[in-house]
């Protein structure tokens, strides 16, 4: 920073200063506003735009849920300045082609409680209307990435077609799997079941099969192993790539030191734990940029490997390349 720039900007910081202690003996008595910003994040992939959404964060009891002993758990949480429960972000991700309007998964709708099923007022907060939205693709079908495709049973996306992996839907659209599932289990099934199955009737659904290019610059990235065809995404544009990791992963403060910790949701633990190994080591080597749908809020950045261990090193906040800086 030049001294000229530096004396202007401490000059603007005493006479922000002068101004604050004015104003704070003017306002003392302003109410809290008490409302949250909007949640969205929103920058360019090379041509794309990409704007990451929030549907709202809940409360897990990790310490529970995790294949770990539980103090364990309380000890690394700790370690992060957390603790049990933590609260856990579950985001979407909505990718503009110019050609097609893209969401990845869609919150948890009704789903979930009242902390959740914020994605749509999110998505219109963004300047998009659910109409407009061309293609739903689901990293896989659990309760907190379907449940915002209806609302009461209506269709929330009435222009989208949905696409899975199709052992993703032959799993949890299973009537035989929901019969013979425990009962702690079948509400994963009617819950995937009541989120799906309307724009399977209306003709709007579309099953893939492994790693394909599902529109032009989206390809699908089987990473099974959390669920039957738990699937990441792969997006390209202009030599600059972002892959939507899904749940790879739900718990930076452990799972990124001991990747093979796996969670009680994991249909196939050890699958799910070979997958997180796998899909990170590349991820680290190739320095690609990725984003998560549990990790907090947007999600974004990039998985640095030391070892067998990881590091998260979140993007730094930017502006958008299109916009100018503002004249002052
Ligand atoms: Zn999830």
């Amino acid at each position: 920073m030049s001294s000229n720039i530096l004396s202007k900007a401490i000059r603007i910081g005493t006479v922000a200063a002068a101004f604050g202690l004015a104003a704070s003996s003017a306002f003392a008595a302003a109410p809290m506003a008490r409302t949250p910003a909007p949640g969205y994040y929103r920058f360019m992939l090379g041509n794309f735009e990409v704007t990451a959404l929030s549907d709202g964060t809940v409360d897990l009891p990790v310490d529970q849920l995790l294949h770990e002993p539980a103090q364990k758990t309380v000890a690394a949480l700790h370690a992060a300045f957390q603790k049990a429960p933590r609260q856990a972000s579950d985001n979407a991700y909505l990718v503009n082609t110019g050609k097609r309007l893209v969401l990845v998964d869609t919150g948890a709708g009704d789903l979930f409680g009242p902390t959740l099923g914020k994605l749509m007022s999110n998505l219109k907060a963004s300047g998009y209307q659910p109409e407009q939205v061309d293609d739903i693709f689901l990293t896989h079908m659990h309760p907190d990435h379907v449940g915002g495709l209806v609302e009461n049973h209506v269709v929330q996306f009435p222009n989208a077609v949905v696409h899975a992996d199709r052992l993703e839907a032959a799993y949890w659209l299973s009537q035989k799997n929901l019969d013979s599932a425990a009962d702690a289990s079948k509400g994963f099934f009617e819950e995937a079941m009541a989120s799906v199955d309307p724009y399977v009737q209306a003709g709007k659904f579309r099953p893939f099969d492994g790693g394909v290019e599902l529109v032009p610059g989206v390809r699908s990235y089987p990473s099974f192993g959390h669920t039957a065809g738990h699937t990441s995404y792969v997006i390209e544009s202009e030599g600059k790539t972002l892959l939507l990791l899904g749940d790879l992963i739900h718990v930076p403060a452990v799972q990124l030191d001991h990747p093979n910790v796996t969670i009680a949701f994991d249909t196939d633990p050890e699958e799910a734990a070979a997958s997180r190994t796998k899909v990170f080591n590349q991820a680290a080597r190739e320095r690609t940029l990725v984003a998560a749908a549990h990790l907090p809020f947007p999600g974004i950045g990039h998985l640095r490997a030391t070892g067998k261990t990881y590091q998260w090193v979140p993007v730094d906040y930017s502006r958008m390349p299109a916009e100018k800086p503002q004249p002052h």
